[in-house]
C-alpha cells in the first residue's frame, strides 16, 4: 500500500472537501431538524461527481476507486455524517446493480443514479432479524411472470425518497432469499413515521410496509433464490463506506478538541499546556490515524477483487474495530471540552451521538467479529 494518495484520489478528496465545507455546511442545521437531506444539496453533490466516484467512465462515473470514495465520505462526514450515510446507501445500491445486474438493469439505474436522479435504498432488516439476514421472512409469492411481495422491513434509510429499492425476500419457489429491485412509492408500498434515534438523525430511518407489492420477474437481481451472496456483497461495500463515515466523525471531533484546547484559558494559559489534555489529544490522534489507515487498507482490498475471501474477513473485523474506536475517540474529545463538550453549541456532542450508531448498524459489532474470526480460522488470509 502506498501511503500517499495519487493525483486522481487527491482531486476527489479535495472536491469532496470543498463541497462539504462550502455546500453541506449550509444545510447542517436544516438536515438535523427536518431529518432529511434537501434535494438541492443532493443535486450539488451529484453534479460534483461524488456519487460516481467508484464507477467506470462509460457509466458516467469517475473511475477513481474505493480509496478515493472513502476519502470523500470522510470529508463529507466531517461536516455532516447524516449526509454521508444517505449517500453511501445510494452508492451501495448502484454498486449492487452494477455487480449483479443485467445489462438492461445497469443501463436503467446506474447512469441516472450517478446523476442523482433518485435515491436508492437497501432493505434486509426486519422486525425479527438484522445481523442474521438468513432469517428474513418477507415473502415473494410467484404468480405467473410476477411476484407478490408481503412483509415489513425495518430501519430503512432513504425509504421515503423517489427511487428504487433493493429488497431481499424469501421467494415461494426456491424458499431461499431473492433480491428484487423495484420503484419505491408504488402501489402497496408505504412507510412509518421516522424512528427517533440518538444520532444520524438527518438520514432518517423508517419501517417499510409491503402489502401485495406486485413486481415483474425482470426485477430480480441475479437469479431466484440466489440473493444471499448479493446481500453479503452489498453490505460489504456499505461497510467500507460506513468505516470512512465514522472516521469522519472522529476527525471532526479531533479538530474541535484541538481548537478548544488552544483557546480555553486557565490561570492565563491555554489548557493545551496541561499534560492531562495533551495525553487525551495524543490518544485521539493515534486512534483516529489507526482507524483511518485500516479503512484505507480495507478500501484498497475492496478495489482488488482478486481475493474476495480476504475482503470478507477484513470487512467485519475493520467495521467492528472502527465502530468501537469511533465512540471512544468522540468521547475523549468530549472530555477535552469539559462541560462545554456536552452542549449543542460546541458540536462534539453531535458527532459523539452520530458515532453511537456505528456498532449497531449493518450487523452489530460482536457478530462482525464472530464472522471475521470464523473466516480467519477457516483459512482466509486476513492479516497480511
Ligand atoms: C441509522 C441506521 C440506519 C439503518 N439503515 C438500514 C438500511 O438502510 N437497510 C436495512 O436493511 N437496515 C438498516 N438498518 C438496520 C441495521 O443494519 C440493523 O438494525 C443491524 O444490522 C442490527 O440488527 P438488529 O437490530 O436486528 O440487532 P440483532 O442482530 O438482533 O442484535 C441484537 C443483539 O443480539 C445479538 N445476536 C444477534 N444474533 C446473534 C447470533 N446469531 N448469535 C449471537 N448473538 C446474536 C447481537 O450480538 C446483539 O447484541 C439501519 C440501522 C440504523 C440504526
Amino acid at each position: 500500500m502506498e501511503f500517499r494518495l495519487n493525483e486522481l484520489q487527491k482531486i476527489v478528496r479535495d472536491t469532496a472537501r470543498e463541497i462539504a465545507t462550502k455546500e453541506v455546511s449550509k444545510y447542517v442545521e436544516e438536515i438535523e431538524r427536518t431529518r432529511s437531506v434537501p434535494e438541492a444539496l443532493m443535486e450539488t453533490i451529484a453534479a460534483a461527481g461524488i456519487l460516481g466516484i467508484p464507477f467506470a467512465e462509460y457509466l458516467g462515473g469517475v473511475d477513481a476507486g474505493y480509496i478515493a470514495m472513502s476519502c470523500a465520505y470522510e470529508e463529507i462526514a466531517k461536516v455532516c455524517p447524516s449526509v454521508s450515510v444517505s449517500l453511501l446507501v445510494c452508492v451501495s445500491f448502484l454498486e449492487s446493480v452494477k455487480n449483479y445486474g443485467t445489462e438492461e438493469q445497469i443501463e436503467k439505474f446506474v447512469p441516472d443514479g450517478i446523476r442523482g436522479k433518485f435515491r436508492g435504498s437497501l432493505a434486509f432488516t426486519e422486525p425479527g432479524t438484522g445481523s442474521d439476514p438468513k432469517q428474513i421472512i418477507t415473502t415473494a409469492k410467484k404468480e405467473g411472470d410476477y411476484y407478490v411481495i408481503n412483509g415489513t422491513k425495518r430501519f430503512i434509510t432513504n425509504a421515503v425518497y423517489n427511487g428504487p429499492i433493493l429488497l431481499f425476500a424469501r421467494d415461494s419457489e426456491t424458499q431461499n432469499i431473492t433480491a428484487f429491485v423495484f420503484d419505491k412509492l408504488g402501489e402497496g408500498y408505504s412507510t412509518s413515521t421516522p424512528w427517533d434515534v440518538v444520532g444520524m438523525r438527518g438520514s432518517a430511518i423508517y419501517d417499510v410496509f409491503l402489502d401485495n407489492v406486485r413486481v415483474h420477474k425482470s426485477c430480480i437481481l441475479g437469479k431466484p433464490g440466489e440473493g444471499f451472496p448479493i446481500l453479503l456483497g452489498t453490505v460489504a461495500h456499505s461497510k467500507v463506506a460506513l468505516c470512512a463515515t465514522f472516521v469522519g466523525t472522529m476527525a471532526a471531533s479531533y479538530e474541535l478538541a484541538v481548537k478548544y484546547a488552544k483557546e480555553k484559558m486557565h490561570r492565563d494559559k491555554p489548557i493545551s499546556k496541561f499534560p492531562s489534555v495533551q495525553l487525551k489529544i495524543a490518544q485521539i490522534a493515534a486512534k483516529l490515524e489507526s482507524a483511518r489507515l485500516l479503512t484505507l487498507k480495507l478500501s484498497e482490498e475492496s478495489d482488488d477483487r482478486s481475493n474476495i475471501e480476504r475482503v470478507k474477513a477484513w470487512v467485519g473485523m475493520v467495521k467492528a474495530y472502527v465502530s468501537d474506536i469511533s465512540v471512544e475517540t468522540n468521547m475523549l474529545a468530549m472530555n477535552v471540552l469539559g462541560a462545554y463538550g456536552v452542549t449543542e453549541e460546541y458540536k462534539v456532542e453531535s458527532f459523539l451521538r452520530d458515532s453511537l450508531i456505528a456498532p449497531h448498524i449493518e450487523g452489530v459489532s460482536d457478530l462482525q467479529r464472530v464472522i471475521a474470526g470464523s473466516y480467519i480460522l477457516s483459512g482466509a488470509d486476513a492479516l497480511v
